[in-house]
């Protein structure tokens, strides 16, 4: 037996990376009965345990408790559902334009709530900054600084800021995610340089030339770490859940317990200690107002 991680999936081929190599895998039986959701059964960068039959080809026996989740939300009639894109992702790059086209706080905001409520740590990326003065920048940096989130500044024109992003993604699994049109397909090409593996081509060459409609699947990156390249990554809607967003907003989560009110919305209540925060400037104007717009929103 091998443990192993699942680096993409085809109908019910699974291609499992172990210590010997991808193999082409197959799932028991038994765990084929149990299974309910088919979509979100298995997905990538779930750990399981295989065994190998013969050559490249191995069947999964079980399936390990995923550490974190990377989900969109889909309708289905009219209730919202969780969709698993992957598991057990460390990271995402958040990725937003300064400029053509300009970011929103309150879309990056979406982005961020999304990752904490998988269990996964946001990092913000302001792509495209050879296009503005840095300095414009300075008080969204702070933005999200001062919650507690890292930020990174790229442009796919200046090397340096590339190498910053790769010490970002060095030996981490992570994703990129973002609105289209801010630079993600441009910064994972040049992180990737020549030598990038598609993990999932190894070993694999009896499916050469073959047209496979693959889900999403992992990049070894040179330095150490792997990205996950999801083709359904462009204008996903995020999952929105209250807990997370007042998670992503720690200070303001903190002051709250010692609101009057348990349920305060910090907008209208008596002896609120948000409202009494912000008076005082222990909390920026610009995090409560979007907090406050956020909340709005779930409503
Ligand atoms: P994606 O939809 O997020 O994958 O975005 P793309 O990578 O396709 O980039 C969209 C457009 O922005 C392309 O025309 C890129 O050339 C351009 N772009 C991407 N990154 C940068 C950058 O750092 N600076 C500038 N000036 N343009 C960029
Ligand atoms: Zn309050």
């Amino acid at each position: 037996m091998l443990k192993g991680l699942v680096i993409n999936t085809q109908k019910n081929i699974y291609n499992v990376k172990t210590e010997i190599g991808v193999l082409r895998c197959t799932l028991r039986g038994k765990l084929l009965k149990n299974r309910q959701d088919i979509t979100s059964f298995i997905v990538v960068g779930d750990e399981v345990i295989v065994e190998k039959l013969q050559n490249d080809i191995g069947i999964i026996l079980e399936i390990c408790e995923r550490k974190t989740k990377f989900c969109r939300e889909v309708t289905e009639g009219n209730k919202n559902l969780e969709h698993i894109i992957a598991s057990n992702i460390e990271q995402v790059i958040i990725v937003c334009s300064v400029k053509n086209p300009i970011y929103h706080l309150r879309a990056i905001d979406r982005f961020i709530v999304s990752a904490i409520s998988g269990g996964i740590k946001p990092i913000v990326c302001f792509n495209k900054i050879d296009l503005i003065n840095q300095s414009d920048l300075e008080s969204d940096i702070n933005y999200f600084k001062k919650r507690g989130f890292d930020v990174i500044l790229t442009s796919v024109l200046l090397k340096e800021s590339i190498s910053e992003l790769k010490e970002v993604l060095k030996n981490k699994i992570s994703v990129f995610s973002g609105s289209s049109g801010v630079g993600k397909s441009s910064l994972i090409n040049s992180i990737k340089e020549e030598n990038i593996a598609k993990t999932n081509e190894v070993g694999d060459s009896r499916k050469k030339g073959k047209h496979t409609t693959t889900s999403s699947l992992f990049y070894d990156l040179p330095f150490g770490g792997m990205v996950l390249d999801t083709p359904g990554l462009r204008g996903f809607r995020v999952v929105d859940k209250e807990d997370e967003v007042k998670n992503s907003f720690q200070d303001i989560q903190d002051l709250s317990q010692m609101c009057k009110f348990n349920d305060c919305s910090h907008t209208v209540e008596p002896k609120c200690a948000v409202r009494d925060a912000l008076d005082n400037g222990e909390i920026d104007e610009k995090i409560y107002k979007n907090y406050i717009r956020l909340m709005k929103s779930l409503k």
